[in-house]
């Protein structure tokens, strides 16, 4: 197990407060990663003792991702408190869900802002650091949204797309420096992100019935690609967009 041990390693996951990001944020410590935790409004202290009751730090950084100023600030702590940055999850997301002709500018802009470029730029400020090394890993969450055009999300699923074409293009330019850019896409996972679907019966029916497992995805069911991607157990993968959805993509 030795390939997928964490041990001494430093990961900064975004939007680690609750959903996938707490759940990928627990998988990583219980890999044996201290762990910076950010969040944007809600204070984790849940997370905090869960990780400290498994023998690893954490940190807690509160900060509006969308606010480009505040990103060198995020970088700048992580390194500070534990001397380098091993890990970057790109996990803080959100969805405004209305139908294209009716898309507000604000919501189209709120989207980019957050699910795109502020991903760009962590990876771009985490990835300096990690060139300077001479190793680290990026994991970015994707969507099955990075391969579909969804339903009344055009945003979202622009920002998506996004994603999975940075996360190529840099992992193109990292590889040969020691660091593995990838992406995970998940499928429909039951978090309050999904909640409007899950509350439309018809809707909710649609989705379980393409799902070849016969069931939505946890926020666990992410725990242990992660660590596959944060772990020398990836070290040759390189601009992947891993699916973990139950099948979803293959129907
Ligand atoms: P969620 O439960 O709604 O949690 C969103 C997280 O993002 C929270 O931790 C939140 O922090 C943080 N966040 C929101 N706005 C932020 C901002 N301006 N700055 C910093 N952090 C911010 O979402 P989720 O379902 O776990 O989704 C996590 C990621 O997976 C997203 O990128 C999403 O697009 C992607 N994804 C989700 C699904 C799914 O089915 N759920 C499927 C595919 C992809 P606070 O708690 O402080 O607000």
């Amino acid at each position: 197990m030795s390939l997928f041990d964490l041990t001494g390693k430093t990961a900064l996951v975004t939007g680690a407060s609750r959903g996938i990001g707490k759940a990928i944020a627990l998988g990583l410590a219980e890999a044996g990663a201290d762990v910076a935790l950010v969040t944007n409004q809600s204070s984790p202290a849940d997370i905090v003792q869960a990780i400290a009751a498994l023998g690893r730090k954490s940190i807690v950084i509160k900060a509006d991702l969308s606010d480009e100023s505040k990103l060198p600030g995020i970088i700048g702590q992580t390194v500070e408190a534990f001397g380098k940055i091993d890990i970057l999850v790109n996990n803080s997301g959100i969805i405004r869900r209305t139908p294209a002709a009716d898309h507000a500018s604000s919501d189209w802009h709120d989207v980019i802002n957050l699910n795109l470029n502020s991903v760009f730029f962590l990876c771009q400020l985490a990835g300096r650091e990690m060139i300077k090394q001479g190793s680290g890993k990026i994991i970015n969450i994707a969507s099955m949204l990075s391969f579909q055009g969804g339903i009344n999300v055009p945003g979202y699923t622009a920002s998506k797309h996004a994603v999975a074409g940075v996360t190529k293009a840099l992992a193109n330019e990292w590889a040969s420096k020691g660091v593995q850019v990838n992406a995970i896409a998940p499928g429909y996972i039951e978090t309050d992100n999904t909640e409007q679907l899950r509350a439309d019966p018809d809707r909710s029916k649609s989705i379980l019935d393409r799902i070849p497992a016969g069931r939505w995805g946890r926020p666990e069911d992410l725990k242990g690609p992660v660590v596959m991607l944060s772990s020398a157990a990836s070290d040759y993968m390189n601009g992947h967009v891993l699916c973990v959805d139950g099948g979803w993509m293959n129907r």
